[in-house]
């Protein structure tokens, strides 16, 4: 039932109530509706109940009236009727005379018609209402009154009719007898039979007299009447002519005695007659009484009740009529009741529903302002409400995930956007990356190749820092960072407006130079890249200065995609390095063979360690002073299938640059370690070990750990160990000072390891607590013969002397290097001239065959001229030396 309610104005635009719908009037429920429906159903039930029970009373009373009222009083009309009709047939019977009728037949009878009276009586006087237009019991008895005496009259004339008629036959009979008699008898007198013959004659009249009054008899009307009196007078005729004849034979007296008899006889006949006729007439009258009575008996009596029973009966079905149309009709309104509640109740619900559906199908399809019209039963209404309530929630809640969607898609598109950033670039420099780098080359290339011109090149620069992993190691990674982010903003300078900077990886970075006419304007870029940075760098408030090392391929020359021109670029740079670093070198050819063997060293690298191809020569530091064999330097070697080595110059450097030296490493610190134990216990108690360490194994930071477990494990003394690190690894700041400082705590003592080449930093030997310092061959070289070298040697050796370290000579060949060096205090020597590095079981005979050329060694000093620049030796004990 759609109402008011339904405007959709009711509910605003979020489904929350508005005043109108609060204060909307209270709704039917659906099983209210169905209750009112079917209690108005119910009662209309109820009343055509009612008005049923009632016409059925009203029958039920009729036929009661009729069974009980009507029917005893047609039935006493019944037989009151018939108790008359008995009394009639009983009375005539016995006035008529009939056989077998009994002369108790009519009081009997009469008795019937009492007791037939004295029922309706009776029956009437408990009639209530009276029944109209019926005789009382009382009229009918004074009408029964005369009709009785008239009965009993009848019956009484039917006796004297009877007797009448007896004395007339007895008096013929007489008559006839003497008839009879004479003719039988013979006549005293006369003849015979004329006498015979009269008597035969009269006989025969008598005889028409009987017959005819016989037929009167049995039809008494005036036509039989007058034949018996015809015949009457015949036999008079008769008579008086046999009369003669008769007198003759019977005499005169008898002649008249039967002429007496038959005059009295015919009387009699006449008595009879009149009799007849009299009972006739009332026999009448009494028939026509009777006839009358049973009218009125039948008319006032049984049609009255018969009347009033047709009535009842009349107003019995007339009832049940009524009733029948009233149920009928009843019926017909509870089914239209029943019709109107289930069309108001399928209205009320099927549009809402409908309603309902249609939303929730807009719902469903994503249409968030679907509301539904109320109204409808109670349940509905609040179906709506509810499914309106939950429309506008959803709609809320799509907002907001609207809105948050929103920010999240801003958030995402920021984040693509830093993303595409990041994948395109380094986050440390904000140059491009790699992946940038070869989508610029690929494009670059792609239009060289598109409209190749003989002059144009397209050249990529492959920059290296040189050490940059001792300065990372060293100084921390941020100023690592730091330093990156100043090299490459360095280099954006460097190459400004001449070509595209990205950053490779690591300490890595290129330079792709598109618009190049010539393989010399690369170049210049290439060197112009170096001078820049010959200029220190500042980073994380430190001034540094950087070597850098640049290789550089070229399209077309070397190669037409990136893969080959970044290789090239590799193998050029790498030359660079080789070379002595901090310079510039474009590809040529070559190069890719020997970048091509670095590769096949590597590999057979990896197979020799798992091989044990590596083997340890040493090489033995002699004290001049004393000529005592003070320690062994262990020298790698990597045995050839000819028998023969690579030295380690041969391949130290590839297993750097791939790593492998860490493992090598390993192995050598412990196999030097086990021989200079095995010394230490047997002929050389004081055996010293020389263990070249390599920056990357000392940088690891667990190299004193581990040490450590070794001297724990082995039982080694640590002074039978030294260390020779070299400066660019002492270079390195904090860590190594640490480190260097626990190896000294721990009783092993460092030696800086080619001192004189590189970055001879004075500061280093002051800062650290190390033990000696090896003069690298090539401050030694040329000491005998160059002036000029001599100076700094001394000058070095004097200086290291100053501080407090132990000094050894390197690569000493000629006894004139011995001999000058004689002149320059206690130093070690190291070099050819006393001994090739050999294998470990040479060094304890060689011991002797040191102090062998002791000899020699005296000779020279011997031989030394008085110069003026032999420099004295300092004597001093060394202070620092461990253990
Ligand atoms: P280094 O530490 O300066 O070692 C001395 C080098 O000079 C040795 O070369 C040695 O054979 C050579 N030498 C010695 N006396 C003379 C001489 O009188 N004249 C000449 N011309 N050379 C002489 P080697 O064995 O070829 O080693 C070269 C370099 O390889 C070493 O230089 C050292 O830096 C490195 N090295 C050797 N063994 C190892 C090792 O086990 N580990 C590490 N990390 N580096 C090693
Ligand atoms: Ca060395
Ligand atoms: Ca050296």
């Amino acid at each position: 039932m759609p109402d008011s309610d339904a405007r959709p104005a009711a509910v605003d635009g979020h489904g929350t109530a508005t005043p109108a719908t609060r204060l909307r009037r209270p709704r039917v429920g659906l099983a209210a509706r169905l209750a009112i429906g079917f209690a108005l159903v119910a009662g209309l039930f109820l009343a055509a109940n009612r008005a049923t029970q009632q016409t059925t009373w009203i029958a039920a009373t009729n036929v009661a009236r009729v069974e009980f009222q009507f029917e005893p009083l047609a039935r006493s009309a019944q037989q009151l009727a018939s108790s008359i009709a008995a009394y009639d047939r009983a009375a005539l019977a016995r006035a008529d005379g009939v056989a077998g009728s009994n002369p108790a037949d009519p009081d009997r009878a009469l008795a019937g018609v009492d007791a037939a009276l004295a029922q309706y009586a009776k029956v009437h006087g408990e009639h209530h209402p009276p029944v109209p237009d019926a005789m009382g019991p009382d009229a009918l008895g004074e009408r029964l009154e005369p009709w009785t005496t008239l009965g009993a009259t009848l019956v009484a004339q039917g006796e004297r009719r009877r007797a009448e008629l007896q004395r007339y036959w007895s008096q013929f009979d007489a008559i006839e007898q003497k008839l009879q008699r004479a003719h039988g008898t013979k006549p005293e007198t006369g003849d015979h039979v004329v006498v015979r013959r009269s008597a035969s004659e009269v006989s025969l009249a008598l005889g028409q007299v009987r017959e005819r009054f016989v037929a009167y008899l049995a039809a008494p009307d005036a036509r039989h009447d007058a034949a018996v009196a015809a015949a009457e007078a015949d036999f008079r005729r008769a008579f008086s002519q046999h009369a003669e004849a008769l007198r003759a034979a019977q005499g005169g007296t008898w002649v008249a005695s039967l002429q007496g008899d038959f005059e009295s006889n015919v009387t009699q006949r006449e008595n009879v007659i009149r009799a007849e006729r009299r009972y006739a007439r009332d026999r009448l009258r009494f028939s026509s009484v009777t006839a009358r009575l049973l009218e009125t008996v039948d008319h006032q009596i049984a049609v009255p009740a018969r009347a009033a029973m047709a009535d009842a009966t009349r107003v019995v079905s007339e009832a049940s009529r009524g009733a029948e149309g009233r149920v009928v009709s009843i019926g017909l309104v509870a089914l239209v009741l029943i019709l109107i509640v289930s069309g108001l109740t399928v209205f009320a619900v099927a549009g809402p529903v409908r309603r309902l559906v249609a939303a929730t199908r807009r719902l469903a399809a994503g249409d968030h302002a679907a509301r539904v019209p109320r109204g409808g039963t109670a349940e509905l209404d609040g179906l709506a409400e509810s499914f309106n309530a939950m429309a506008a929630q959803l709609a809320g809640a799509q907002l907001s995930v609207r809105t948050y969607q929103q920010q999240l898609e801003a958030r995402v598109d920021e984040r693509t956007r830093q993303l595409k950033h990041l994948a395109h670039h380094d986050p440390l420099t904000q140059l491009p990356n790699r992946r940038h780098l070869f989508d610029h080359l690929q494009t670059a290339l792609q239009r060289l190749e598109a409209d190749p011109v003989e002059t144009r090149r397209v050249g990529l620069l492959l920059l290296d820092l040189d050490n940059f992993k001792v300065v990372n190691d060293g100084l921390g990674h941020e100023v690592g960072d730091a330093v990156l982010q100043a090299v490459g903003d360095r280099l954006r300078l460097a190459v400004e407006g001449r070509g595209f900077t990205a950053r490779l990886g690591g300490d890595e970075f290129t330079v792709v130079c598109e618009g190049a006419t010539s393989i010399d304007e690369i170049r210049r870029l290439a060197d112009r890249v170096i001078s820049e940075f010959q200029r220190p760098v500042h980073a994380a408030g430190r001034e540094l200065l950087l070597g850098v090392s640049v290789g550089a391929g070229i399209a077309p020359d070397h190669g037409s995609d990136g893969e080959s021109l970044l290789r090239a670029a590799d193998a050029a740079l790498f030359r660079a390095k080789e070379l002595g670093r901090n310079r510039a070198n474009v590809f040529s050819p070559d190069l890719l063979a020997a970048a091509a063997t670095r590769f096949q060293t590597e590999q057979a690298l990896r197979r020799a360690i798992d091989a044990s191809e590596f083997e340890l020569l040493y090489q033995p530091q002699v004290v001049l002073e004393t000529l005592e064999v003070d320690s062994v330097e262990a020298l790698l070697r990597w045995r050839r299938p000819d028998g023969g080595y690579h030295s380690p110059g041969d391949f130290l450097h590839v297993a750097e640059q791939s790593g492998l030296i860490v493992q090598i490493s390993e192995w050598v610190l412990k196999t030097a370690a086990a021989e200079a134990l095995a010394w230490h216990r047997d002929e050389w108690a004081s055996a010293r070990v020389a263990i070249n360490v390599s920056p990357q194994q000392f940088l690891d930071g667990a190299f004193v750990g581990r040490l450590e477990r070794l001297f724990a494990d082995t039982g080694l003394p640590p002074r039978c160990l030294e260390i020779e690190l070299t400066e660019s690894v002492l270079q390195t700041g904090p860590q190594t000072i640490e480190a260097v400082r626990a190896l000294h705590k721990l009783g092993v003592s460092v030696a800086l390891d080619d001192f004189g080449t590189g970055y001879s930093s004075m500061t280093s030997l002051e800062k650290l607590p190390l033990s000696r310092v090896k003069i690298d061959r090539s401050l030694i070289a040329d000491v005998d013969t160059n002036v000029r070298s001599a100076a700094i040697a001394r000058s070095t050796i004097r200086l290291c002397h100053d501080l407090g370290l132990d000094v050894t000579a390197e690569g000493v060949e000629r006894s004139s290097q011995v001999e000058w060096l004689l002149g320059c205090g206690p130093v070690s020597v190291q070099g050819y001239w006393f001994a090739r590095p050999f294998k470990a079981r040479e060094v304890v005979p060689f011991r002797e065959v040191a102090r062998a050329r002791a000899a020699e060694v005296s000779r020279l000093v011997l031989e030394r001229p008085p110069a003026a620049e032999v420099i004295p030796i300092p004597t001093r004990r060394r202070p620092r030396r461990p253990g």
